[in-house]
């Protein structure tokens, strides 16, 4: 049941936009040359050269690596910060483009892409809001392909003979397991894909090591490249967890710094932040808000747009003033559709409350939506978002930096937490400071060492 190659690189190449649209890509020119240079020296030497391949760094905290049918290969900022040198990243280079060559259940891929509607993590959305959830075409779940165990090993077998015939040490492939399934016990949202499928990584760490050995002897050579130092340098100043210039959180309050707006978040509701838009919903899914950006010039044609986009009956829309920003309220009704097979009418239809608002040039749009018995009880709700948006002046607020990993070298023989106290890191991190560094706290580092610490 295997995809034409035609097919294969279509859908990769159907993907690609939306997938850089709702993460973005990691602005550093050093580090997305790095990974171009590496992926494409060794999809030469794989199974599919001839294929076209693009590598990408995308901004998302995330850790995670993953690929498309056809040649497209991401990893997260996320994953960068916890790799410890460049024969860890070709490890998983090499696994991610074996996806790739070994063309891994591509059924897969399109089942779970056409299933993604950029929804909130965690929510169960209601089959009559799937076309309104559906506003970037695709979600954050890509990121979570999920792929059998077999390929899962398969991959793994072509990861470490991928790095080693381009001359890097597959054991260290191996031993980033071990970060990974540090991770996974870690913080929400850290959980990375390479584990799901595998649970016995011990067991995994074991074969991949073996298979080092064995690749390293056939390639006839004994010089085998970790570069540790050179990773890390190039990794120096490495945005680290959620970027707050792109939007955050706060007190029940979102703030976007570079677009310099703010609105109240409903208390207690599930919440996600992309590029492309914010979503909201209560944790029973029985509503959902989003704001994005009209495309269009105008209230009006943006209102037009958005009755057209959803096929909406307008009930009621008059032009209004929020916090001194010239905004176009509207109320309406899903077109109700008769089932072809039933010849019955659908169950209750969903109402929306849609708030266009002019600010910088550009029209913010925030939509509310519920079934319509549910309308009244979260109208208030969606009001009390809707109208108090407004422009963000507060300098603490805009001002606000991402952390950064900032490399650093150790002046003093110890253990590695010592090392930290001396760098000044906060007790509270110091586990999290081990992992990133694949380091043990009670463990030795003598003076002269790089290490990762984290610097605002
Ligand atoms: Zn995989």
């Amino acid at each position: 049941m295997l995809l034409s190659e035609s097919q294969e690189i279509a859908m990769g190449q159907e993907s690609d936009p939306s997938i850089q649209a709702q993460f973005g890509v990691y602005e550093s020119e050093a580090m997305q040359a790095f990974i171009n240079e590496k992926g494409q020296m060794m999809a030469k030497t794989s199974h599919r050269p001839e294929l076209k391949y693009e590598f990408k760094i995308l901004d998302s905290p995330v850790v995670n690596a993953f690929a498309l049918p056809g040649g497209f290969v991401y990893f997260t900022r996320g994953i960068m910060a916890h790799f410890n040198n460049e024969a860890e990243f070709a490890g998983v280079l090499g696994h991610e483009i074996g996806h790739i060559t070994a063309r891994h259940s591509a059924r897969q891929y399109s089942k779970q892409i056409l299933a993604q509607v950029g929804l909130v993590a965690g929510m169960v959305l209601s089959e009559d809001f799937r076309q309104f959830g559906d506003l970037a075409n695709q979600g954050v779940g890509l990121l979570f392909l999920k792929f059998g165990r077999d390929n899962e090993s398969e991959s793994d077998r072509l990861g470490v003979e991928y790095s080693t015939k381009i001359g890097y040490d597959a054991h260290e492939m191996a031993g980033f397991f071990n970060t990974l399934s540090r991770l996974s016990g870690g913080p929400e949202g850290r959980i990375p894909t390479f584990l799901s499928t595998h649970p016995d990584p011990a067991d995994r760490n074991v074969k991949v090591d073996a298979l080092a050995d064995k690749w390293q002897e056939k390639v006839k050579s004994t010089q085998f490249k970790v570069n540790r130092n050179s990773y890390l340098r190039m990794i120096d100043g490495l945005v680290y967890g959620e970027d707050p210039r792109q939007g955050y959180l706060e007190n029940d309050n979102f703030y976007h710094p570079e677009l310099k707006f703010q609105f109240p978040v409903p208390a207690n509701w599930l919440f996600e932040n992309s590029p492309i838009q914010v979503q909201m919903a209560p944790k029973d899914g029985k509503a959902l808000m989003l704001l994005t950006l009209a495309q269009e010039k105008t209230l009006d044609a943006a209102a037009q747009a958005t009755l057209e986009q959803f096929q909406l009956q307008m009930v009621d829309s008059r032009k209004l003033n929020v916090n001194g920003l010239s905004a176009l309220e509207m109320t309406a009704d899903q077109v109700q559709q008769q089932d072809a097979q039933t010849q019955q009418q659908q169950q209750e239809p969903v109402r929306t409350l849609t708030y266009l608002i002019e600010y910088n040039g550009m029209i913010y749009k925030i939509m509310g939506l519920s079934l319509r018995p549910d309308f009244n009880t979260y109208r208030s709700t969606f009001l009390n978002t809707m109208t108090r948006f407004n422009t963000l002046n507060d300098p603490s607020k805009l001002n606000r930096q991402p952390e950064r990993i900032k490399i650093e070298t150790v002046t003093k023989s110890g253990t590695f937490q010592q090392a930290l106290q001396a760098a000044k890191m906060p007790t509270n991190r110091h586990e999290e400071l081990a992992i990133l560094n694949g380091m043990e706290l009670n463990g030795p580092i003598t003076k002269g060492t790089l290490i990762k610490v984290i610097r605002d």
